[in-house]
């Protein structure tokens, strides 16, 4: 190949919001023939709210929302922050937390006002603290889900006594932006650590059939491999400091340019303006780009 005809693609990879690491990135993006996408934060804004506080009876919305987002202000997490914002919206100041602890991937736990809370994921609650949601939980979590929106649950003194759900909302423009992929003869797969049905409800509404969910961070670089074990050239597009192993571990990775700095330092591509469109004018490009080569 000859470098002249790498640099100009770059050079056209950049009017096309496309920042290229290096020319030979180019070369490596011709054999790719699966593209793995991250959901919340690339193929959803990532910009979460608490669209609904469904509780027991006994517990008030107020009540469930300042316990759960004492905990939750301790958490970086986009789900974390939306009910700490939702919980001070409608209480105010927050009351402190003891021993508190992050569960990567899954949630969170710690003592506020004296109560051992739990907050996260309704199995992580379920398989490790030993709390089951009662039926009036349990249907607005499957309500949630299938709505493509993510159920919390919230439980105390050893009660999950609220379910609060959050919801992003899909990019505008990732539907048009699967198609592209599709168009280059790609197989989209959605990864995510969401649960199941939530990944299902998001992939159908943008066009994926095939889904890969309830990864926990450290396993989702695991996935790219195991995929190019069974012989697929792998391109990642991911946001995350979870999807920075990912898209190292990737043949080509591609990171949303509004995403951490960690994932754009672990990619060889960034998507500069955030809009998924652009991995497919990076996959376009590069065979242009070789095309005049030969
Ligand atoms: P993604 O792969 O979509 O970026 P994560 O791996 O960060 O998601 O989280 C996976 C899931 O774990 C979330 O969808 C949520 O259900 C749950 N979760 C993680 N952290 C928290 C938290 N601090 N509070 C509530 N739920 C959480
Ligand atoms: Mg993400």
């Amino acid at each position: 190949a000859t470098p002249t005809a790498l640099l100009v693609g770059t050079g056209r990879g950049a009017q096309l919001g496309l920042l290229i690491k290096g020319p030979e990135i180019l070369e490596s993006t011709r054999k790719v023939d699966t593209v793995v996408l991250d959901k919340t934060g690339t193929i959803t804004t990532g910009q979460m709210s608490v669209t609904d506080v469904v509780t027991i009876p006994g517990t008030s919305r107020d009540e469930a929302l300042r316990i759960a987002g004492a905990l939750e202000d301790a958490s970086e997490h986009p789900i974390a922050q939306a009910i700490a914002r939702a919980a001070r919206d409608a209480t105010g100041p927050l009351p402190a937390v003891e021993s508190f602890a992050n569960r990567e991937g899954l949630g969170v736990e710690g003592v506020v006002d004296g109560h051992g809370v739990q907050v996260g994921r309704p199995a992580l609650l379920r398989d490790d603290w030993g709390v089951t949601l009662p039926a009036e939980l349990d249907a607005a979590r499957r309500a949630a889900e299938a709505q493509g929106r993510t159920a919390v649950a919230a439980a105390w003194d050893g009660e999950a006594r609220a379910v609060i759900v959050v919801a992003d909302t899909v990019k505008a423009t990732s539907a048009e932006a699967v198609a592209g992929l599709r168009g280059l003869g790609l197989r989209p797969v959605l990864l995510t650590g969401d649960n199941e049905a939530t990944a299902r409800a998001v992939a159908a509404e943008v066009g994926i059939d095939e889904v890969i969910a309830e990864v926990l961070p450290a396993d989702k670089a695991g996935v790219v491999r195991r995929l190019q074990a069974e012989g697929r050239v792998v391109a990642m597009v991911g946001d995350g400091i979870n999807d920075a192993p990912a898209l190292a571990q990737a043949d080509l990775g591609l990171a949303i340019g509004t995403g951490t700095d960690v994932a754009i330092e672990a990619s060889d591509l960034t998507l500069v303006s955030g809009d998924l469109r652009a991995a497919a004018d990076a996959i376009r490009l590069s065979r242009a780009t070789l095309r005049t080569i030969k």
